[in-house]
């Protein structure tokens, strides 16, 4: 379904990828495996359309994402890729709903009653049922990860990108999480970016080793899983614009005034001082200007003309 054709990527002197090819299968779960510092962000980067590359194509569907605008990318990744980061990216102080939906508020109109069902099925698929109303920040490690994947499903993308989904978690929800990206790769691609190379060897299909950005080996290790997980589809005719909706904005702002209590009462107090302050300017200049016209009408009268010889 992707298509990766002969692509290089520098940073200044540094080759992070170099000339790499691979044809990656509709679905399954494919790692990118390697050391530090081998390219494999900036090839996960380079796939999902984050990064332009300096030489080669990405063809997804038999079209380059790069020969698009990047309004147009910035769309098709809405729409087609789903995201899962090792530091989660999730909205703290919101609920777990919230963080799910967020990416749909932004994308779709699609009615309440269909957002409440998706967001059920994908904490059923996470396995954090029940969890819907709780705030992220009293959730753990594993579980924010688990909510950080049901959001990133929540446009129904044909390719999830995962970068060391399991770098920040234990030996156990290390493995939960990857339960759950294997059921997601029976039915969309799943490409996932670690160096936990044992790890991936339980649940992956395929894996690319790196070496300097070059592809090392790749290792076969399963078939693709036939098994069919279901998951409540949405309509992607329904899905318009991508903007954040304006009341989450708002939301966030009240949220974000009441955590920095302190800073925004100062903020807001050094706000009024500064007004009073031109509003005092104003308001001296005028009485001054008013008090010098008053003096010299006192002294010469409103009425009175004020005439001076031209010589002695
Ligand atoms: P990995 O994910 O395998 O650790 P990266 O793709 O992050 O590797 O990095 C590959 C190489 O490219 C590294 O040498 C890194 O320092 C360099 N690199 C990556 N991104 C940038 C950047 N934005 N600016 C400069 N150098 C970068």
């Amino acid at each position: 379904m992707i298509n990766v054709k002969n692509v290089s990527k520098s940073f200044n002197e540094t080759k992070a990828v170099n000339s790499f090819s691979f044809s990656f299968p509709n679905k399954g779960m494919i790692a990118l495996c390697g050391p530090s510092g081998c390219g494999k962000s900036t090839l996960l980067n380079i796939l999902s359309g984050l990064i332009k590359p300096d030489k080669g194509e990405v063809v997804y569907q038999g079209k380059s994402i790069y020969l698009s605008s990047e309004n147009e990318i910035s769309d098709f990744r809405l729409k087609n890729f789903g995201f899962v980061f090792q530091d989660f990216k999730l909205f703290e102080g919101e609920t777990v709903m919230s963080n799910i939906l967020l990416p749909l508020e932004s994308t779709s109109i699609v009615s309440k009653r269909v957002k409440l069902r998706k967001c059920e099925d994908l904490l059923n698929l996470v396995d954090l049922k029940g969890m819907i109303k709780k705030n992220v920040n009293h959730l753990s490690g594993g579980e924010k990860q688990r909510v950080a994947i049901a959001r990133a499903l929540i446009n129904d993308p044909s390719v999830v990108f995962m970068d060391e989904p399991t770098g920040s978690l234990d030996e156990k929800n290390s493995k939960i999480v990857m339960e759950i990206a294997k059921k997601i790769s029976t039915y969309s691609l799943v490409t996932i970016v670690s160096h936990d190379v044992p790890l991936m060897e339980q649940f992956s299909n395929i894996i690319i080793h790196m070496e300097d950005g070059r592809i090392k080996g790749v290792n076969k290790l399963r078939e693709i899983d036939d098994k069919k997980y279901l998951p409540i589809r949405l309509d992607k005719r329904k899905i318009k614009n991508s903007s954040l909706p304006s009341s989450f904005l708002i939301r966030r702002y009240f949220r974000k005034t009441k955590e920095k209590k302190w800073q925004s009462t100062l903020c807001n107090l050094s706000m009024s001082l500064s007004l009073i302050g031109v509003g005092g300017a104003i308001s001296l200049t005028s009485t001054i200007s008013t008090n010098i016209k008053k003096v010299y009408s006192d002294v010469i009268g409103e009425n009175r003309i004020l005439m001076t010889p031209n010589d002695n």
